[in-house]
């Protein structure tokens, strides 16, 4: 697909859109980029549209392919649309009477909001200044477009520092005994282009260049370039985007918001992008252009305003947001600007969402009637669902909070932390356990990797649709903006509030709902489920044919699973179980003892302790079932390690110290992983799993007995042959019968007995490992870690480098690599069921909450999917998407 593309690239390179024709019907984001292909959208739906025309992202990649020289005849191409914008137009580029100019604006397929560049005003010149100030009758306005562009142009192109502008520009308004940009008059703004084109000279080595078509050469070229800034890849790194062309350059006449008070520019979202709410959503600046309201140098007016300041612009602009929410039928993103009260649109896109919202968006627009349940479920970010699962402020906690200051609600969570004053900061931060809250000023896209690491941000300028605020709200990262009265001082790491002062060391909450910061940490609570996402929850079970379990070895946590959802158990885990209080000793007590009888004795104090715990489970999942794996891990974990403690432990058991460090060194081993553990402790200690699997019948027995419906699973890991599981299967059998014959017990319990597939040799043979399974569970972190002999704990320390170099798109150990991995999982299910028909099949690994690796779970054909609580939610409407992509 992508290569025949490229291939393409070479007939079409530009595509118009106007009144003179729309071109590139039918091509898609991958070619026109998202900026492009809407705006060829809107002018085909007869929307206000400054003419103009897309470069495609293939000339991008053969931009990079070609040894950064743009492809060949594009510029024949450039020329040729050009000459159409000016007839179009009736204007013409360079011209003294009456200039043409243009944007020259980046868009690829996917929105990396403020990472490339934008030129405003291009094709001004000495002439066109003149001729713009003669055409529209107003100097002030011409001098302010021609300062822009050589401002943005210096900084795109030639990569002059920006201060040296700001310095200029500090330099007229103190002359001119001015503080805003927009009172400088049209003189000072003249004495300002002079003074800009010496720095552009001092620092760029050459003049302004007073050819517009060698500008727009120059232009293209740059945002080609701006694709592969540091910021712009790392951006595309934490967002995981991959496989694209490039980005797209769309060349548009402009229009002009800075032409005095009856002009202005704003951008808006046609419903809440916080709540959800069907509320209009904009901010907008009289007398303004680009980018003045994303940047928070002034602060904008709420769009409500509009309606008194020109009501038939603000009348147009809902018809439009009507107009576009029906054909795209879903929230959009829009950014417009109105000359001399003329209404354009300049971009719209799907907007970006919290979680919450887009749970909320997604049923509000099915009860309107615009999309169907399908597309509702389909469009749900599945990961995004954790956002709706997440902790809030308890409202008595935050009646008693002290509130210290209010800022926008920009990206709703509760997020509590310590102050960190900088992106790298944040980072290291973060990195080392701690909680952070980030605050800056405003936030620009250098700070996108400790934003990303805080638990929440807080600005002190910057509106609703500040670049923090879209970041933030993209991640679904808490974030408070705005917030005029802390006061931040970046060099003495310190805030000041309310008359008091915070500094690193202490602690706020952020309450990205409401916008209030509070001192202290405020104390927080789950969640609530039903309303919208219970909804959800009920369409995404209608779809989905895939199983959802949980991996749980608690009470509270199958509670809290069933709760949001669990249909079982997909894997208890029993270590977990001997380590609380007394357990520990008994446990050690065993592995320290000599001779079977001394083991049987220890194991048999820990026996009553595991039959609580299997009580206590089996009741919170009735009716459901529960598979619980016997003893995995290596024995040398459950003994101290440290003399101390390991003198402690003597003392506990009455032996000697020396015995106890001997028995460490016995159990020592050089690859523990790979080495006495999973099955291999069954078959060298078979009394272990006699405990076990007694306790699990005991239990099972004891709720029979209590009218609780127990339905437990038993699963023997890390089995790699047949024989081993043969061998262990019998002996569990025959301990679940001698515990039924001591308990007296001569009804049905119907416990199953099958294996985790885990180590590649069971994929490979599991026909023959499926004769004694009654179910698989796939144990894809084992499976991983030896498929691709990577260490699970390890990995950290090559990884990095795997995925800057592309040799790993991901952490295999966090989404299935389903290549290779994922061939194995694969061929278990079909040779498992290949000799025993209807296998039950499932997976208990990490990956079981990953959405990517649940559609490829559905796709093999598992039956179910078990993972951790907090995932369950979002493994159903994962596997509802799954079997709707079909
Ligand atoms: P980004 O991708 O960073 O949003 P854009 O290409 O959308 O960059 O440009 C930023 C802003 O510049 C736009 O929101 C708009 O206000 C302004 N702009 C871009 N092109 C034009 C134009 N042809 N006329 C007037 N303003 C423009
Ligand atoms: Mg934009
Ligand atoms: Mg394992």
């Amino acid at each position: 697909m992508a290569k025949k593309k490229a291939a393409g690239a070479s007939s079409k390179m530009v595509y118009y859109f106007g009144k003179t024709k729309t071109e590139g019907q039918g091509e898609g984001k991958q070619l026109l980029g998202g900026k492009g292909v809407n705006l060829a959208e809107m002018t085909r739906i007869g929307l206000p549209v400054p003419p103009g025309f897309t470069i495609t992202t293939a000339c991008c990649d053969s931009y990079y392919k070609n040894g950064k020289q743009l492809p060949k005849g594009l510029m024949d191409e450039v020329n040729e649309a050009v000459a159409i914008l000016e007839k179009e137009l009736d204007k013409k580029f360079g011209d003294d009477e009456n200039p043409l100019l243009v944007s020259v604006r980046s868009g690829a397929a996917v929105s990396m909001p403020g990472m490339m560049n934008t030129i405003l005003n291009l094709g001004l010149n000495d002439a066109a200044t003149e001729g713009l100030a003669k055409a529209t009758d107003n100097p002030r306005f011409a001098y302010d477009a021609y300062r822009r562009l050589i401002n943005m142009y210096g900084d795109v192109v030639m990569g002059i520092d920006h201060e040296e502008f700001e310095h200029a520009f500090d330099k007229i308004k103190t002359k001119y005994k001015v503080d805003l940009d927009t009172d400088v008059p049209a003189e000072g703004l003249k004495e300002l282009c002079e003074a800009y084109k010496a720095v552009f000279k001092k620092h760029g080595g050459e003049d302004f260049p007073q050819d517009p078509i060698h500008q727009l050469q120059l232009a293209i070229e740059a945002v080609f370039g701006s694709w592969n800034t540091e910021r712009a890849v790392r951006y595309r790194e934490i967002e995981n985007i991959r496989g694209l062309l490039g980005t797209a350059v769309n060349v548009q006449s402009m229009v002009y918001g800075n032409m005095g008070d009856d002009s202005g520019t704003g951008v808006a979202f046609t419903r809440d992008p916080s709540s959800g709410q069907n509320k209009f959503f904009g901010e907008f600046l009289i007398n303004a252009q680009g980018e003045d309201v994303v940047a928070g140098i002034r602060t904008p007016l709420p769009v409500i305003e509009m309606k008194k300041w020109n009501k038939a612009v603000h009348a147009e602009l809902i018809a439009i947001k009507d107009k576009l929410e029906s054909h795209y039928k879903d929230v959009q993103d829009i950014e417009f600007t109105i000359e001399k009260g003329k209404l354009y649109m300049l971009q719209t896109r799907d907007g970006k969402r919290t979680g919450i919202a887009a749970v909320k968006i997604a049923v509000d627009m099915v009860k309107e009637g615009l999309i169907d349940e399908k597309t509702a479920v389909l469009r749900i970010p599945a990961g995004d669902l954790t956002q709706c699962l997440l902790p809030s402020f308890i409202p008595a906690a935050k009646k008693k909070a002290n509130v210290l200051a209010t800022g926008l609600p920009a990206s709703p969570g509760a997020a509590v932390g310590q102050l960190a004053f900088t992106a790298a900061e944040a980072k290291a931060r973060a990195e080392a356990g701690e909680s952070v809250l980030l605050i800056r000023k405003e936030t620009s896209p250098e700070d996108v990797d400790g934003m990303h690491a805080a638990a929440g941000i807080l600005t002190s300028t910057g509106g609703m649709t500040s670049h923090a605020a879209v970041v933030a709200r993209g991640w679904g990262k808490c974030c408070v903006a705005g917030a005029g009265d802390v006061d931040i001082n970046e060099k003495t790491k310190k805030i000041t509030v309310n008359g008091k002062t915070y500094g690193v060391g202490d602690t706020l909450s952020l309450d990205g709902t409401s916008g209030e910061v509070m001192e202290g940490a405020v104390d927080r609570q789950e969640p609530k489920l039903g309303g919208d996402f219970g909804t959800v929850m009920e369409w995404a079970d209608k779809y989905r044919t895939l199983g959802v379990r949980t991996n749980a070895d608690t009470p509270e946590d199958s509670k809290r699973a069933r709760a949001f959802g669990a249909e079982g158990i997909g894997l208890c885990r029993t270590e977990h179980m001997f380590f609380e209080g007394d357990r520990i000793g008994h446990m050690r007590a065993m592995i320290l003892a000599t001779t079977e009888e001394d083991r049987r004795k220890a194991l048999a104090k820990l026996l009553p302790f595991q039959r609580k715990d299997f009580v206590g489970i089996f009741t919170a999942m009735k009716g459901l079932p529960v598979t619980v794996r016997l003893l995995d891990p290596p024995l040398h974990e459950f003994l101290p390690h440290e003399k101390a403690a390991q003198k402690e432990m003597a003392e506990a058991l009455g032996i000697s110290t020396a015995e106890v460090k001997k028995r460490a060194e016995q159990l020592h081993e050089m690859n523990p992983m790979l080495g006495h553990r999973g099955c291999r402790l069954s078959v060298t200690y078979p009394e272990i799993l006699e405990m076990q699997v007694t306790a699990i019948t005991e239990a099972a027995i004891a709720c029979v007995n209590k009218k609780v419906d127990a339905k437990a699973e038993i699963m023997i890991p890390l089995v790699g042959t047949r024989a081993e599981l043969s061998m262990l299967r019998e002996k569990v059998e025959a301990t679940i019968e001698a515990t039924k014959a001591a308990k007296k017990f001569d009804g049905e319990l119907d416990i199953l007995i099958g294996t985790m597939i885990e180590i590649p040799r069971a994929a490979l043979t599991a026909d023959e490992v499926a004769q004694d399974a009654d179910f698989f569970s796939f144990g894809t972190n084992d499976l991983t870690q030896m498929t691709f002999g990577y260490s699970r704990d390890d990995i950290n320390t090559f990884l990095p480098d795997y995925l800057k170099q592309d040799i790993l798109h991901g952490d295999p150990f966090q989404s299935l690599d389903t290549t290779g991995v994922g061939q194995l999982v694969e061929m278990g299910v079909k040779k498992g069921r290949s000799s025993k028909k209807g296998l039950k099949c499932g997976i208990c690994g990490e990956h079981g909450g990953d959405p990517a690796s649940i559609q490829f779970c559905h796709e093999v054909g598992l039956d179910y999917v078990s993972c951790s609580p907090f995932r369950v939610p979002i493994a159903r409407l994962a596997a509802a998407q799954a079997a709707l992509k079909k």
